[in-house]
């Protein structure tokens, strides 16, 4: 083999000199369907069989290459903030080949829906208040459910949370994950309201299969529809640890034959050595209570400063005291 034929199939092994269609082969080739497959070698493949198609006058099969090259670097880096430009080059095409496979087709059209979802989803997460969540949590499930039982193509290969396998599971995920923020928008307004979308967001978890998910909320409905009243000012309150807390108290059994004998709620110091009190009365104990701690350790402070001050004014007199007589002692 002569020196231009050994750099000749040098250009070859790079991809250099080889026509859009050998380059968009060798993406399957060299990538898609080695074992394991080198999605990261297949996307720059089909970008650059892409690029020659465009070159060579092929505009179809230049989108084809293009959205190809869009969805496994998408697969490949896991990198969801490039959703929008993977729709983008999946938009101008109808079908595309599924991912993982030469031959066989899929539908752009649910794999737009399936990726719109997606993206619904990741703007919830990054969304700092409930109600923002909600919308697009309920976004992404409308998108979903319309997806119904069919196998969802790309949620699988990006490590998402929650079911990943057909899109209506997905969409009780989502109706799920958006009932539950809007439970924590309304919480403080009414445990109540909360309550119901609480429980209408676990029975979700529990269609979606998200069994850590629906006992958590569970968990949260016990707290949310919870009672007592409070000790202080006798007002009943919903929602533990939200509209009433268990401060710690000397709690003896006279107390319960007293509740008891005036048919008074139990439940107020139905935990031992604690008390059911109201946020209200408990947080105007707890302010009083800091404010006299932070008056206390002025008191303190004022007294020890001035302790302290008397003492280095002792220390300084005995300094002068010993010098004169360091002086008195050298003249003699
Ligand atoms: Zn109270």
């Amino acid at each position: 083999m002569g020196f231009l034929d050994k750099v000749k199939g040098l250009g070859k092994e790079m991809g250099i000199g080889l026509s859009g269609q050998e380059q968009y082969q060798r993406a399957y080739e060299k990538g898609v369907l080695l074992q394991p497959p080198d999605y990261s070698a297949a996307a720059k493949n089909f970008a650059a069989a892409g690029e020659k198609f465009l070159k060579e006058g092929n505009g179809g099969m230049a989108c084809l290459a293009h959205a190809n090259a869009a969805l496994y670097e998408l697969v490949n880096g896991r990198d969801l903030s490039a959703i929008p430009e993977v729709i983008q080059a999946l938009e101008p095409i109808g079908e595309v080949p599924r991912i993982g496979s030469q031959d066989e087709m899929v539908q752009t059209a649910p794999l737009i829906a399936e990726l719109t979802a997606l993206l619904h989803e990741r703007q919830a997460e990054a969304c700092d208040s409930s109600a923002d969540k909600t919308t697009e949590y309920t976004k992404a499930a409308d998108v979903l459910m319309k997806l119904g039982n069919s196998t969802l193509e790309i949620a699988e290969r990006l490590n998402l949370k929650g079911p990943v396998d057909k899109g209506m599971m997905r969409a009780f995920y989502c109706m799920a994950l958006s009932d539950y923020h809007s439970a924590l928008a309304v919480v403080m307004t009414s445990p109540t309201q909360a309550h119901d979308l609480l429980q209408k967001s676990a029975a979700e978890f529990r269609q979606a299969l998200a069994t850590d998910w629906s006992e958590t909320v569970d968990g949260y409905i016990a707290q949310v529809s919870s009672k007592s009243h409070c000790w202080m000012c006798g007002r009943e309150m919903q929602g533990r640890d939200l509209f009433y807390m268990y401060y710690p108290a000397s709690t003896e059994e006279f107390h319960q034959r007293l509740l008891e004998n005036s048919n008074e709620d139990l439940r107020m110091i139905d935990r031992e050595g604690h008390v059911t009190i109201c946020t209200i009365c408990g947080s105007s104990i707890e302010n009083q209570a800091d404010r006299y701690a932070t008056m206390r350790a002025d008191e303190v402070r004022e007294w020890a400063t001035q302790v302290l001050q008397a003492h280095e004014e002792v220390l300084e007199n005995h300094n002068d005291r010993l010098r004169s007589l360091e002086r008195a002692a050298h003249t003699h």
